[in-house]
């Protein structure tokens, strides 16, 4: 298999214009221009390259979404804001190759006539931060960002941005607030931010690693990249894998990768002693797995879904036997609570809610009732999971495809953990509250119990 996005990485001095360049670098972008916008929007269309965010939206659809008639500037923004607890790839490409992130974005930029480019990075990726307006310096003084670039009568500028570090300015419609000056709050959609995006104005936003898939895509053509993945979630995508393994790291392999391999192979197993208790397929707002679901899940969007999880941002977080469920859906709850950004009462009241009560089942002080307490407010933080992702086992049958009941996904994105905890590792939660009550009868109504938890 072809490496995409990490092919340049074992390069020495890979971060400079010259390698990069010895390695054929920017020479995809002379094609780019040959080939003109609309066949660069088709190619990447054709290619079927889906969002490595987390939604997985087609790429080349997003573009052809913007609206060119406005007369308004079209503005690019790639999101570099890495945030999403054990994912650690899109830092890694801009620390190693970050010419291919400007290739990539100089070349979407002409597809879709942008000719400003904001690349939005996590506040604490100074080391990225500094990488990135290095290689912008390089690339401006070698005639690839600026005016009438390389002869083509295409104008290109592009500003890395720096965040304050909110995990919320990673949903899309934050960033472009946070990038406006203003709190880094999402904002309803519709409008999408292809109509009405960064200042109002017509607004790509794509992540770091799709961006970077764009230049081996025009460069080897779709059909190239479509013979690599699966039907329906063609290409390679970079993996991370922490926790007790023998080689935590990232990896880039073609989607549809067995999920044990990528533990066992890739990472190197797990560490002598170490027993699977279960893993996290994509970042910690995914719903979890079991050892047997591991044993047999494929790394693409659709099989994930099939199991009731996500590919999210492929972030993979192995769990061993001697972890507790309690505590670690706990620490996932006080970071969720900490991040919500507070605009939608069922995020910021659920939320806080949800931490509050692991953090007492945790503590030794649960009380009967605490589990189902947990879902009802889970199912009231939960909304866009009914509309786009209705095979999930732990919705209600009549629950129906409604939804929406906050501003962005994050409310869903806490929810979704703590219901697939519940559900597939609840003897832990009910040992917990069983040892802070030992002579307590269970109440008979749930709503007793709901009175009793709210009032801790
Ligand atoms: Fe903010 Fe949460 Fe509402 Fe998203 S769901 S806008 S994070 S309060």
């Amino acid at each position: 298999m072809p490496l995409v996005i990490t092919k340049n990485f074992g390069h020495e001095n890979s971060r400079a214009i010259e390698v990069y360049r010895e390695h054929g670098g920017y020479e995809t972008l002379k094609k780019a221009l040959e080939m003109g916008p609309g066949a660069v929007i088709n190619e990447v269309k054709n290619s079927g390259l889906r969002g490595r965010g987390g939604a997985g939206f087609p790429t080349g659809v997003k573009w052809t979404f913007l609206d060119t008639k406005s007369g308004n500037p079209i503005y690019f923004c790639v999101n570099a804001d890495e945030s999403e607890p054990g994912t650690f790839k899109d830092r890694h490409i801009m620390n190693n190759d970050p010419h291919l992130l400007l290739e990539g974005i100089i070349i979407s930029c002409f597809a879709v006539g942008s000719h400003k480019a904001f690349v939005y990075c996590r506040g604490e990726f100074h080391r990225q931060i500094e990488f990135m307006w290095k290689a912008v310096e390089e690339a401006t003084a070698a005639g690839f960002i600026g005016k009438n670039i390389l002869g083509s009568g295409f104008d290109i500028d592009i500003v890395i941005h720096k965040g304050a570090g909110a995990y919320i300015c990673g949903e899309e419609t934050g960033l472009l607030s946070s990038l406006e000056g203003n709190k880094g709050q999402p904002r309803i959609k519709p409008p999408f931010p292809a109509i009405k995006g960064l200042y109002d104005c017509p607004t790509v936003v794509n992540n770091v690693e799709t961006i970077c898939a764009v230049p081996w895509i025009i460069e080897n053509g779709a059909d190239a990249y479509k013979a690599m993945g699966t039907e329906r979630s063609p290409g390679t995508k970079v993996f991370c894998v922490s926790g007790p393994v023998k080689n935590p790291n990232f990896f880039e392999v073609e989607l549809g990768y067995p999920l044990i391999d990528l533990i066992n192979k890739e990472a190197g197993g797990l560490r002598d002693g170490v027993e699977l208790k279960a893993c996290i397929p994509g970042g910690s707002s995914m719903p979890i797995l079991t050892p047997e679901e591991v044993a047999v899940a494929k790394m693409d969007y659709e099989a994930l879904n099939a199991m009731g999880t996500f590919l999210g941002s492929g972030g993979i977080v192995v769990i061993p036997k001697t972890m507790s469920i309690v505590s670690l859906l706990r620490n996932i709850a006080n970071f969720y609570a900490h991040e919500s950004c507070g605009q939608c009462t069922p995020c910021r009241e659920g939320s806080g809610w949800v931490a509050k009560i692991l953090q007492n089942i945790d503590a030794g002080r649960g009380r009967h009732g605490d589990i189902e307490l947990l879902h009802d407010l889970c199912d009231n933080m939960r909304g866009w999971a009914h509309k786009f992702h209705p095979i999930q086992p732990w919705l209600k049958k009549d629950e129906g495809m409604g939804g929406g009941k906050t501003i962005c996904v994050f409310s869903d994105a806490l929810a979704w953990p703590v219901q697939s905890y519940l559900i597939k590792f609840r003897h832990e939660f009910e040992e917990a509250i069983a040892k802070a009550n030992p002579s307590a009868a269970v109440p008979a109504d749930i709503s007793e119990s709901r009175s009793v938890a709210a009032a801790h």
